[in-house]
This record gives C-alpha cells, sequence and structure tokens, in this order.
C-alpha cells in the first residue's frame, strides 16, 4: 500500500480498509494539530488509489475508510467514480466514510451529498472541537459555531451518519467554562449521532505548545477537565439518540452514554468523581495518548 505521512483513522474504523485518497491537510491550520504540520497538502493520483483498492481487495472488508484529513474536498464526480471502483472491487462494502472539515462538506450541496450517501458515503467524521466563537478563533479552525451547525445540518438531511468530535481543555483554563457549556448546547443543536470528546495533548510541533511553554496557554488540571466533560453532557439538549463517548486513549476517564437517556446518570457520576479528587480512578498519564 502507498502510504505517505501520518496515517490516523478514528478508533470505529479499526477493522476497516485504509485508502489514502489525499495526503495531509488542506486547512492545516489549528493550533493544536501536528499531524500533518510538515505535509503539503495534495491529492494523490487516482491511478495509484485505484492500485491501493485493488491490493486492499485482496482480502474482504465491510467498511472502507479514506484518509487523510478531508477527502470531502474533492469534487463530486470524482468521489462518485472512487465509490464506484471500491464497491466493483470489493462488493461486500457497507460502508464508505471521511474526516470533513467545515468547509469542505458547505461546499457540497445536500442534493451532491445524496448523491453520495446513494453511492455509498455512509458517515462523515467531523471535527468540530467547541461550540465557543472565541475558543474556535483562537485555535484557527477556520469555521465558527454557526458554520459548523449549517455543516452538520446539511449532513443529517442528507442522510449520512455524522460523528463529531470535541476537545476538552482546547479553552485554556480561562475559558475553560464557556468552551464546556457552549460546546455541550452546540452538539445539542447538531444533535449527530456520535459525539465524541477527546482530551488536548500538547504537541511540540504546534503553536499551542508554544503558546504552553510561555506560558500564554494553561491547561485545567485533570478535574478541571472532567468538569467541563460534566458541562458538557449536561447542557447537551439532543433532539435524537446520540452516542456519547470518551473513551478515547487521550482521556483520563472512559465514558459512554447514550443520550439523552443516560444524562442525569453520567452528570452525577461525574460529579461524584470530581469532588472526590480521587486520581487513582483516572488513567494514568503514561497510557494517554493520541
Ligand atoms: S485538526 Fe483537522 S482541520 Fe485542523 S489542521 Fe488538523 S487535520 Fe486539519
Amino acid at each position: 500500500m502507498d502510504y505517505v505521512g501520518h496515517i490516523i483513522r478514528p478508533p470505529s474504523e479499526a477493522y476497516s480498509m485504509i485508502i489514502q485518497v489525499t495526503v495531509g491537510c488542506s486547512h492545516n491550520m489549528c493550533t493544536f494539530c501536528g499531524t500533518y504540520k510538515d505535509q503539503k497538502f495534495y491529492v494523490k493520483d487516482i491511478q495509484q488509489v485505484k492500485r491501493d483498492i485493488d491490493e486492499a481487495s485482496r482480502y474482504r472488508f465491510e467498511r472502507v475508510f479514506l484518509t487523510d484529513g478531508d477527502v470531502l474536498i474533492l469534487p463530486t464526480e470524482r468521489l462518485l467514480d472512487l465509490f464506484a471502483y471500491i464497491k466493483k472491487k470489493n462488493p461486500h462494502i457497507e460502508r464508505i466514510g471521511v474526516y470533513a472539515n467545515t468547509k469542505a462538506i458547505l461546499k457540497k450541496s445536500v442534493a451532491e451529498l445524496k448523491q453520495l450517501k446513494e453511492a455509498g458515503l455512509g458517515i462523515v467524521y467531523h471535527g468540530i472541537e467547541s461550540g465557543n466563537e472565541d475558543v474556535l478563533r483562537r485555535i484557527r479552525k477556520g469555521a465558527l459555531p454557526h458554520k459548523q451547525l449549517e455543516a452538520a445540518q446539511k449532513i443529517k438531511e442528507a442522510g449520512i451518519v455524522l460523528s463529531q468530535t470535541v476537545l476538552l481543555g482546547i479553552g485554556g483554563i480561562d475559558l475553560s467554562i464557556p468552551h464546556a457549556i457552549d460546546t455541550g448546547k452546540h452538539l445539542g443543536a447538531m444533535s449527530p449521532d456520535y459525539a465524541s470528546a477527546l482530551t488536548v495533548m500538547l504537541l511540540p510541533n504546534t503553536l499551542l505548545y508554544s503558546d504552553y511553554v510561555q506560558g500564554k496557554f494553561v491547561l485545567p488540571d485533570k478535574f478541571g477537565l472532567l468538569r467541563e466533560l460534566k458541562l458538557m453532557v449536561e447542557n447537551m439538549d439532543v433532539t435524537s439518540t446520540c452516542y456519547f463517548t470518551s473513551n478515547h486513549a487521550s482521556n483520563y476517564l472512559p465514558i459512554k452514554a447514550t443520550l439523552p437517556d443516560d444524562k442525569k446518570q453520567i452528570v452525577a457520576l461525574l460529579d461524584n468523581i470530581i469532588n472526590s479528587k480521587d486520581e487513582s480512578i483516572l488513567k494514568p498519564e503514561y497510557l494517554r495518548a493520541l
């Protein structure tokens, strides 16, 4: 397989065929993200991509995940051609998944997204990080909450499963509470099928890390991060069922909840842990990872 640079995928795509279609991220500006920092964005040669599909199709897969950062940025016709090729070579494929940023989603019409859904696009992973405008500006996310909401609504209208990620700690200690509350409300308004909270990891090749070294960015402590998690869940008033998790390797405490049903129970659990200040319940620092 012709993999270039870092290949990352959501945990739920662990058993998927991984095909690299683009290299890097077309935005590549987020202050906390070091994944593609030294990688110039480009679209891979389609013949190479097809050779990789041929090679991977020697094995049976039910899911495909297309990397890197934002495959949805490709023109719809190219994506349709690619999806058709995947399904021809691997007829057992039931779902195609991609990461997508807000700009890439908004460039597509709902009609185009519906065409992609018909062709196999089953899930879009949308990293929103925060629902707070000041935080989003500060981290150079490239999309403010109203645009993220518009993008989420388009994905849902097209009937594609929406999975969103948010970042505990990304508001720093100064914006910790507004970040948590606004993110919870934002997730409620978007009501994704899946939502997942990760925790900021300070990576030396990022702007956020420089700010941290200079004392301009201060992370909340472990229990401050759990308070963010609690506030997010507490403020998340979903209009349809959402599976909310914090079981990513970067987190101190894994939770799994079906919202709205489990909200009270999760908030009470987090309250107890925060009040106990018992660090032995939390994941040790050396086990945290991206
Ligand atoms: S977080 Fe996502 S959008 Fe931001 S630079 Fe990293 S890959 Fe690109």
